[in-house]
């Protein structure tokens, strides 16, 4: 079979590692320039590899496979250097966080770090583009695609067997483009994350950052809102993410430098009902909102103004990682509904509870920080077009998007 996947990143690395060794013809369309290229890959970034039936997508995955794929992203480094750990394996723990009312998630997590991905990706691009029945086409953005009786036609005007459509968040452009062609395919579209990035300092979560690494739990705010911590960097930095329209805030750690400061994302989960069916464009307002205010920059607030709804003139005890060039002193609730800056209040007090010092009033609040779903697609109307990893709506992590790739090339080897 003539194969051909759009985009080269966990998803589509987990299909060709099941499905090298076979005599199909596979052929990847890549946007970026090459396989140093920044834009290239979610695999860029923190490198926090999960192992959990709890987060990282909405798929039944084995945990014995998410292991063997831990594994295999690890074998890719060139010194096989890592941090791990476990969040919540401590009854004690588990416990004191549960009486508090959150729900804690339990998972095993690999951090291989920001600085150590790049060799990764190359190393892993090295081995495929070795093989002969594997072909890259790189500075090769699809914008089109047509089934045309059993076969499907890229742009390039090349005709294939099956396209796997493995683009990830970044090309919901394409995605867009074929769902207009195609809505059959939407399962779902409804949900959004909108919260804040939230940095403290190293001591008041030592014990925390020591114990589990990455500490993430659940609470049900008394908005009725879910929110849920995500993306903890012990001693790592805050940094701006581009999304071309508008700027937000994310975080990251790296294996050799440190900074004295944690931080983490708070979200809140807004999931709308009719006649509401534009999540993207609902968070891509706030966050141009905010960053109108902010002069295209993000903003950057004290807890205890966020709290009080005044801006923010001056910083007291706690200094941002992220470079004073990227953020505005600023107030946050000039851009976000109110019912969500309740909800993350209402966590923060609560979290406060379980650690003392998450609320001092000078901890920082930085937003927007929003995370989008991309809409649930369906891989059962078309025979020859399937949808993996962070594209497909069903995953959200390195470790579920590479088994959704790989257990999308099982199936074709199966065929
Ligand atoms: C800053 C940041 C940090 C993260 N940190 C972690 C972490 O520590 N741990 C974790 O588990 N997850 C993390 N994630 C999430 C993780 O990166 C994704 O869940 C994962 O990479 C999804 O894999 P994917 O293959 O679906 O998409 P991606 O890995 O994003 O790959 C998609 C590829 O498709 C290409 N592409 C897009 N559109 C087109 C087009 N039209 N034509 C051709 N090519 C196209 C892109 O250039 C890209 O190379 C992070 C995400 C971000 C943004």
């Amino acid at each position: 079979m003539k194969i051909a996947i759009i985009g080269f990143g966990a998803a589509a690395i987990g299909f060709i590692e099941k499905i090298k060794n076979s005599e199909h013809e596979i052929h990847i369309y890549e946007r970026s320039k090459d396989i140093y290229s920044s834009s290239i890959s979610g695999i860029r970034a923190d490198g926090k590899l999960f192992v959990s039936k709890d987060m990282g997508g909405d798929l039944d995955i084995d945990l014995e496979l998410q292991k063997k794929l831990v594994d295999f992203w690890i074998e890719k480094t060139n010194g096989g250097k890592y941090e791990t750990g476990s969040s919540f394996s401590s009854l004690d723990y588990y416990q004191e966080f549960y009486a508090k009312g959150f729900q804690p998630i339990i998972s095993d997590f690999y951090h291989l770090g920001t600085d150590q991905l790049k060799e990764v990706l190359y190393n892993i691009f090295e081995e495929y583009s070795s093989l002969s029945n594997i072909h890259f086409h790189f500075e090769s953005p699809v914008s089109n695609i047509e089934l045309a009786g059993n076969k499907v036609k890229l742009d390039y005007n090349e005709t294939y067997d099956k396209v796997i459509v493995a683009v990830g968040r970044s090309g919901h452009k394409l995605v867009k483009t074929i769902i207009k062609q195609y809505p059959q395919i939407v399962l779902d579209s409804t949900k959004v994350d909108i919260g804040v990035r939230f940095e403290l300092p190293n001591h008041i979560v030592e014990e925390l950052n020591r114990e589990m690494y990455e500490f993430k739990v659940r609470y049900k705010s008394k908005t009725g809102y879910m929110v849920r911590t995500f993306c903890n960097n012990p001693s790592g930095y805050v940094v701006t993410e581009n999304y071309g329209d508008f700027i937000t805030v994310n975080g990251h750690a790296k294996i050799s430098e440190k900074s004295n400061n944690t931080n983490f994302a708070i979200l809140t989960t807004v999931q709308l009902t009719e006649p509401f069916n534009d999540p993207i464009g609902y968070g891509s307002n706030i966050a141009e909102l905010s960053n109108m205010l902010g002069g295209k920059k993000v903003m950057l607030q004290t807890y205890s103004h966020f709290k009080d709804s005044k801006r923010t003139k001056n910083l007291y005890r706690v200094f941002p990682t992220l470079p004073e060039k990227d953020y505005i002193l600023g107030d946050i609730n000039l851009a976000y509904p109110r019912r969500i800056i309740e909800s993350i209040i209402d966590f923060i007090e609560n979290l406060n509870k379980a650690i003392p010092g998450v609320a001092h009033p000078d901890n920082l609040v930085y937003a927007p920080e929003i995370k989008f779903y991309s809409n649930a697609l369906s891989n059962s109307v078309f025979k020859n077009l399937k949808f993996v990893g962070d594209c497909s709506g069903f995953t959200r992590s390195i470790i579920y998007a590479t088994a959704h790739g790989f257990t999308m090339g099982e199936e074709i080897l199966n065929e």
